[in-house]
């Protein structure tokens, strides 16, 4: 028995899974002070129901994973947490072996069993808050040397483009995730608006909603064509609130269309929804 959890930005969540079953979750909000003890003490309380069952525990989380601690590429989406002893937390927690993993990493790892062996090379992206991604090459889940392989929101497809939250300039993430379609949406409507409330001014055929939301889709585009440049990726899974939108994955799949037919992937939409941190996490920890 495997208790599987996923720290988001909004969220954090807990599982009790067996032989890939999800048999029994909890959830609750990310602190959002950014105080390490308030995460602490949160996941203190989100696990400790389910010790009695597990046997391990595997933890998907945004941000880095990189020798036991927790760091944020973009400390915003982590409510301004920027540093924090994940494995020694929840090892202190649990008394448990303990492994880690990216969330998109782990949501990877999940989507590329959802493909029952049919590539070896893909590609899973995730647009909501940010702009995460995971990579599996030659089936196998890359993590990197660091914890930054697949941090593809964070290559940069515009150099006169806006400043991302990670410091650098013109970064898939400041151009399509969900914040960088509320914040272009904000300042054009001149009312604070979210991804949400664009799509819907999209789907009523608004013409700056429009625009905002192609933005995004070309950006993600052009994410996807660089990914098969570079790693000649087969497939290309969309997941996340604005991955997942209605409408979002054909306008995605139209500016592939449009890039030379050598830089094309088939893509397709993600299967496990917002369990997938958890399930890949489960998988891979099983492993
Ligand atoms: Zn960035």
């Amino acid at each position: 028995m495997i208790i599987a959890v996923d720290i988001g930005g909004t969220k954090l969540a807990a599982s009790l899974v067996h032989n890939q079953q999800i048999l029994e979750s909890r959830r609750i909000s990310t602190p959002k002070s950014g105080a390490s003890g308030d995460l602490s003490h949160a996941l203190e309380q989100l696990i400790t129901p389910f010790l009695r069952q597990g046997k391990q525990v595997v933890v998907a989380s945004t941000g880095i994973i990189n020798q036991g601690r927790l760091t944020a590429v973009n400390p915003d989406n982590l409510g301004g947490l920027n540093d924090f002893p994940l494995q020694s937390v929840i090892e202190g927690i649990s008394g448990l072996p303990v492994k880690l993993l990216n969330d998109a990493q782990a949501a990877a790892w999940g989507e590329f069993y959802q493909l029952e062996s049919t590539c070896q090379n893909m590609a899973f992206i995730t647009v909501s808050t940010g702009v995460g991604a995971g990579l599996v090459i030659n089936s196998s889940l890359q993590t990197g040397s660091s914890g930054l392989a697949g941090h593809a929101g964070h290559t940069t497809i515009d150099i006169q483009g806006p400043v991302c939250g990670c410091g650098r300039t013109g970064c898939v993430e400041a151009i399509a995730s969900g914040t960088a379609i509320g914040t272009l949406a904000s300042e054009r409507y001149g009312i604070s608006m979210d991804a949400k409330a664009v799509f819907e001014r999209f789907h009523q055929g608004e013409q700056d909603a429009r625009f905002i939301i192609h933005r995004s889709a070309s950006a993600i585009a052009q994410l996807i064509s660089n990914l098969k440049a570079l790693l000649d990726i087969e497939v290309a899974v969309l997941g996340g609130s604005v991955g997942l939108a209605d409408g979002y994955l054909d306008l995605v799949q139209y500016y592939i269309t449009q890039q030379p037919a050598l830089f094309q992937v088939d893509t397709r939409l993600a299967q496990l929804g917002h369990d997938a941190g958890i399930t890949g996490a489960a998988l891979w920890a099983s492993q």
